[in-house]
């Protein structure tokens, strides 16, 4: 199989970089190696609101918007309660917006091949998958990594790759509209999310129920992490209510996955091709969101590879530079060190005391409700 464009992984920034490519008229296949787009699902699909600002998001399936959030102690006792005057997330309905935009994919011309493996880089422009049918050859220009945080395109392309990684788990039902405003809850208890924080986001729909943290921290597992927070989860109502609210536990969804925090590589992009999303550490190193900046890093990459495409040769790569990308992370790669030093529930305690402070108070602001998810490439 010839194409200009090779796109491994069909999440969000495969998608849209494969669909903008598409759009500028150039042939894209994209290899996804789940069978189907609405399973497997890792993340919890949190927009915020410069992506919801930016990018046209079918709105039939995001959820009600969210202003309020609450940060808990350990003890989750007194927690600190911060409010936006504007709309500050909204969480998506993951699998049918994953298979909204694979339908806009396929009808902008990408060829998108389910069930199929990137398994290596056989020579300059040359890739090897593994189909339903067998092996398949693909001769491509260019190759984009779009394969997530322990990515195979960045290994044969010999480009940097993610070295520090969280994990994160969580599970999702539907829950019985409740009295209180939709509300994303945080636990900040390194016994539980050992560097970095469980979650209950609850916005009327859906509730998501979640730890993460660094692998060997977790005292007991992350999957015994999840199960301890479940049972005492703030934001559900009481508990009773919470679990009436299971109302069939076939319908309980799990997920999960790594999260590269260590800010965007450096190198991310060479002759041959380039790394996006996940795959090129585009997550916010401090609060882990990833959606914004893959789609913002995709919009890069598939203007980079078009002007490639169209001169013929491959030096508009070269602007592709993680590096440039990476220095504005600065201060957000000190916090996120910051916070992998919060190791024990008393030191948890102690960082709550400063933020229930008024300062402490208007940096979390800052940082929940500002505009920093991603700096513009
Ligand atoms: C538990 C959890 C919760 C999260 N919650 C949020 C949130 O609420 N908000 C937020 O902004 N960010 C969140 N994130 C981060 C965010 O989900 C990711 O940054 C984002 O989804 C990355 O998208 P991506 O397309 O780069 O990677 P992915 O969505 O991981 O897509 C990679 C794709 O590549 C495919 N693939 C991998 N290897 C191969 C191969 N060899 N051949 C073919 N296909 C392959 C995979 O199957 C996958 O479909 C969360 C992450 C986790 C783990």
């Amino acid at each position: 199989m010839r194409t200009d464009v090779l796109v491994v992984g069909a999440g969000l920034a495969g998608l849209h970089t494969a669909t903008l490519l598409a759009r500028a008229g150039h042939a894209v296949v994209l290899a996804e190696r789940r069978p189907a787009l609405d399973g497997t699902i890792r993340t919890t699909g949190i927009f915020v609101r410069r992506t919801l600002d930016d990018f046209p998001l079918p709105p039939e399936h995001l959820g009600p918007p969210i202003r309020h959030v609450m940060l808990y102690p350990p003890s989750l006792r007194r927690p600190v309660t911060l409010v936006s005057q504007r709309d500050e997330y909204r969480v998506g309905d993951m699998a049918p917006l994953y298979l909204s935009a694979a339908r806009t994919a396929v009808d902008d011309g990408v060829r998108l091949l389910l069930g199929t493996h990137y398994v290596a880089r056989r020579g300059p422009g040359s890739f090897l998958l593994a189909g339903r049918d067998g092996a398949l050859r693909v001769e491509a220009r260019f190759v984009v990594g779009a394969d997530g945080a322990r990515s195979a395109v960045a290994r044969d392309l010999s480009l940097d790759r993610n070295r520090h990684l969280l994990i994160g788990a969580e599970e999702v039902f539907p829950i019985a509209a409740g009295d209180g405003p939709p509300t994303f809850h945080c636990v900040l208890d390194p016994s539980l999310a050992p560097g970095y924080l469980a979650w209950v986001v609850n916005d009327g729909r859906h509730a998501h129920v979640g730890v993460a943290g660094y692998a060997k921290r977790f005292p007991n597992g992350m999957r015994r992490a999840l199960t301890r927070f479940a049972a005492t989860a703030p934001g559900l109502g009481s508990r009773g209510a919470a679990a009436d609210a299971v109302v069939d536990h076939a319908q309980v969804e799990r997920r999960g996955g790594p999260i590269p925090v260590g800010g965007v590589l450096k190198r991310i992009s060479c002759v041959d091709g380039l790394l996006v999303g996940d795959a090129a550490g585009a997550v916010s190193p401090l609060t882990a969101g990833g959606l914004d900046p893959c789609l913002r890093l995709s919009e890069h990459a598939a203007a980079v590879l078009d002007d490639a495409l169209r001169s013929g040769r491959p030096d508009p790569l070269e602007h592709y530079d993680g590096a440039a990308l990476r220095a504005r992370f600065r201060g957000r790669l000190l916090l996120r060190h910051g916070l992998a030093q919060v190791r024990t529930p008393a030191m948890a305690t102690t960082a709550f005391s400063v933020l229930r402070t008024r300062a402490g108070r208007a940096t979390a602001a800052r940082i929940l409700f500002g505009d920093g998810s991603f700096p513009s490439p």
